[in-house]
């Protein structure tokens, strides 16, 4: 039966008119309630109330724009600040729902009426300011270079102790020797050229790790430029919904990677990768600088899908292995597997690594409560994501925990260390950097690069 037009309520008049939110408000209106969504929202399956689950916080932004709720009112704000913007949402909805634009959207709206937390009014303020990101950085590796960080992660009380955790899990990690050596694709075109998103936590505290990813993309037929002048991609600042910040940092990207413009642009972390790619979206009402950024975003690749088409599957054999296999978990981090939809690219990465075995992990698909800076302005609800993440990580049994993004690895990292584990949080082109430099295929073209 359909409702005749003299039954239907009429559209209420928008209550905050050239509001982010009323801009995005098109995506609202894809929503059927369906609840599709709530079994993959890890903050609806910890916390249990509709309110903190993707339907409920979409009738929140609905209530919000048709004046049923003011933008200052404690329990909205407190709903959307517990959202960790992990987008698994997004994937569940049969009706393409544009949850993460839309979440950001209300937040740079609610950010008008209420206080910013003063953590993150400090966090986004440094990440703003190359000076300062670099200062603080190089502070964080000088403390962490001194051992105190996982001395304090194991004395302190949990909560106090976790950011020292955090810090002391982005050491390098020593790799356990394996065997057999990787196998290039034979056909591959050689000298692609590439360049590199370093990024500020990916070069200030995983600079083993950017180093690994310029050995793989050379030993699997890349030429590597450096681009000069890069700064914080933007995604903390986006996700806090201070789009300024981000569109300012996102300009002066974009114009550092036009240096290189023939060259794609590899991605070694998730969220960062993510942020590059939705540049057209962020200043797609920016006359002067929309192409250009579209024109950037096409160019982005995480670094899974430049290595995948390059790398032979290893072999497997049935016999008993004369060597014990590494066992190895594969977490997809969100950014990568719901905002990206990259899901194949990094398992075949692993799968042609020899002498590993890749275990299931139970539940791989939910968040671990990293979220950027959420684990600090939402310690709870991150303890309460991430305690099943561990729990499933123990049920492995694994040797490596394997994810391509630094919150991932920091987050997961501490988790392990606190937790007495005896898994270690790696990024998975480490893992293929050590296999690389094994030994190369001799019979293959690149080899003699
Ligand atoms: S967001 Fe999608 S899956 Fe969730 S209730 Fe709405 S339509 Fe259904
Ligand atoms: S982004 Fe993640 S936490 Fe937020 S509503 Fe969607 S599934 Fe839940």
């Amino acid at each position: 039966m359909t409702v005749s037009d003299s039954t239907a309520r009429a559209p209420l008049p928008c209550a905050l008119p050239d509001s982010p939110l009323a801009n995005a408000a098109a995506g609202l209106d894809a929503c059927v309630h369906c609840g599709f969504c709530l079994p993959a929202c890890p903050t609806y399956v910890n916390l249990h109330d509709e309110n903190d689950s993707p339907r409920g916080r979409l009738l929140l932004m609905r209530r919000l724009l048709d004046g049923e709720l003011p933008p200052d009112d404690p329990d909205v704000g407190a709903h959307m600040d517990r959202c960790l913007g992990c987008r698994a949402c997004e994937t569940a909805c049969p009706s393409g729902v544009p949850y993460g634009e839309l979440l950001e959207a209300t937040r740079a709206t609610l950010r008008e009426a209420r206080p910013t937390p003063f953590v993150a009014r400090v966090v986004l303020g440094v990440f703003r300011r190359q000076s300062l990101l670099t200062v603080a950085l190089l502070g964080a590796r000088l403390l962490r270079a001194t051992g105190l960080p996982r001395l304090l992660a194991r004395v302190l009380p949990p909560r106090m102790a976790f950011p020292f955790a955090m810090l002391a899990s982005t050491a390098p990690v020593r790799l356990p020797k394996g065997h057999g050596v990787v196998t290039l694709t034979p056909a591959l075109k050689a000298d692609a050229a590439v360049t590199m998103l370093e990024g500020c936590v990916m070069q200030g505290l995983f600079a083993h790790t950017n180093h690994a990813t310029a050995r793989t993309l050379r030993a699997t037929g890349h030429t590597v430029a450096f681009t000069r002048g890069q700064v914080c991609c933007g995604a903390l600042h986006a996700h806090a919904g201070d789009l300024d910040s981000a569109r300012a940092l996102a300009r002066r990207n974009i114009a550092a990677f036009e240096r290189t413009p023939h060259a794609l642009i590899a991605v070694n972390s998730a969220g960062c990768g993510a942020m590059l790619k939705e540049y057209g979206h962020l200043l797609h009402d920016d006359t002067d600088w929309h192409a250009r950024a579209q024109a950037v975003s096409a160019r982005v690749r995480d670094v899974s899908e430049l290595l995948a088409g390059r790398l032979a599957p290893a072999t497997r054999s049935t016999e008993p292995s004369p060597a014990p296999r590494l066992r190895v978990a594969y977490d997809p981090p969100c950014h990568l597997m719901h905002a990206q939809r990259i899901t194949r690219e990094p398992v075949a990465v692993l799968a042609a690594l020899p002498g590993v075995e890749l275990v299931p992990l139970m539940d791989a698909d939910q968040c671990c409560g990293s979220a950027g800076i959420y684990n600090l302005v939402e310690p709870d609800t991150s303890d309460a994501v991430l305690e099943p993440k561990l729990r499933n990580i123990a049920d492995a049994r694994v040797e490596l925990l394997v994810s391509g993004n630094p919150g991932c690895l920091m987050q997961l990292g501490a988790g392990l260390l606190q937790s007495g584990s005896v898994t270690r949080a790696v990024h998975p082109v480490e893992l293929l950097d050590a296999a690389l430099q094994r030994g190369a295929d001799p019979e293959h073209p690149l080899s003699s690069r």
